[in-house]
């Protein structure tokens, strides 16, 4: 990855807190291209910790949270939004100042509520929500070139200091990422419609046919290649970081939601009353979303569903 920009210096001591899959992508991706010159790393169980090491994408792990947050001058909190709070309130007291503080979590507006009242003087707080996932999680499941030409979106409150800002986003360039900032609550509107909303509705569908008992479960498995199969690749999507998300989204997706209900009843009057002129306006007008996502890079065109290897 000659061409991505270099990151100098680097951190010298890179906390990362969760080592599934978006902690253990961040830190092959801080080794390949040097972003970090110490990783260690804190995950809840002695398993996930014993993983890390074995799989070889930190330097060394800790027992809790407190002890990789000591001395670090960049924590990344890569768990749940809803552990959050309790991990802020636990590593609070050993943040060296200076110390850049940032998450990767899918809802912004709920990191700053739960982070700021536990960050001493001198820590800099900028959220971060890298845009690049897998319906895979753990430890085995992250990879360098996960951030690659995404968008990560930076939430830096008023208060935030442009240098801990600037550096924090040439280190997610370096990891491949081009990056925007905007507010935490524009972020959870736009991620409500672009992300939380599609994963309900792929959650709802396939429970909903998981349901059916006029439709067998092996029919629902033999004609997947119908439409479903994408849904339940959505739908395969960690339950606890998901729950997390619409607890911590609520406005938003409810918001969000909301239009979708009112939308698909009009496509439900249509269907009713044979208006095929509508039906067809409209998937003319989403055919065109779709090709403006290949031209912009975020998706290919490749025929039956053909996903490169871990794309989502
Ligand atoms: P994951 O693969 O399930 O990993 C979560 C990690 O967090 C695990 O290592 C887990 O430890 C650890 N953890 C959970 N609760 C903890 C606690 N209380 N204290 C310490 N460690 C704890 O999840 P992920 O996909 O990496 O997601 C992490 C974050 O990234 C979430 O906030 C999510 O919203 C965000 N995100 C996800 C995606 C995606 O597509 N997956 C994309 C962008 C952003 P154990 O293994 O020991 O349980």
């Amino acid at each position: 990855m000659s061409t991505l920009p270099a990151f100098n210096p680097p951190f010298e001591r890179m906390a990362l807190i969760g080592l599934g899959l978006i902690g253990s992508s961040l830190a092959w991706a801080a080794r390949r291209y040097g972003l970090a010159r110490t990783i260690v790393g804190h995950a809840r169980s002695e398993a996930t910790r014993a993983r890390a090491v074995e799989l070889g994408f930190v330097d060394a792990v800790m027992p809790t949270a407190h002890a990789v947050a000591a001395n670090a001058d960049l924590v990344v909190l890569c768990v749940p939004v809803g552990a959050n709070a309790a991990i802020a309130a636990e590593i609070g007291p050993a943040l060296a100042p200076g110390a850049i503080v940032t998450d990767v979590g899918s809802v912004k507006g709920a990191v700053l509520r739960d982070l700021l009242p536990h960050m001493p003087p001198g820590v800099h707080i900028v959220p971060s929500h890298p845009i690049a996932g897998t319906e895979h999680s753990g430890p085995d499941a992250g990879f360098a070139e996960l951030f690659v030409n995404r968008w990560c979106v930076l939430t830096p409150p008023e208060s935030a200091d442009p240098a801990a800002v600037e550096r924090l986003t040439s280190f997610w360039r370096a990891c491949g990422m081009s990056v925007e900032l905007m507010t935490a609550e524009h972020h959870d509107l736009v991620l409500a419609i672009t992300s939380h909303v599609p994963h309900l509705i792929a959650y709802n569908i396939v429970g909903t046919a998981a349901d059916l008992e006029a439709v067998t479960r092996s029919e629902v498995v033999k004609y997947a290649a119908g439409g479903f199969r994408d849904f339940t690749r959505i739908a395969a999507s960690d339950p606890v970081m998901w729950r997390d998300v619409f607890l911590n989204n609520r406005d938003a997706v409810l918001e969000m939601l909301g239009r979708f209900v009112e939308d698909l009843t009009a496509l439900q009057r249509s269907i009713r009353w044979g208006d095929g002129a509508a039906l067809e306006a409209l998937f003319v007008r989403t055919r065109a979303i779709r090709r403006g996502i290949i031209e912009a890079g975020q998706e290919t065109d490749a025929a039956d569903f053909g996903r490169r290897d871990h794309e989502t």
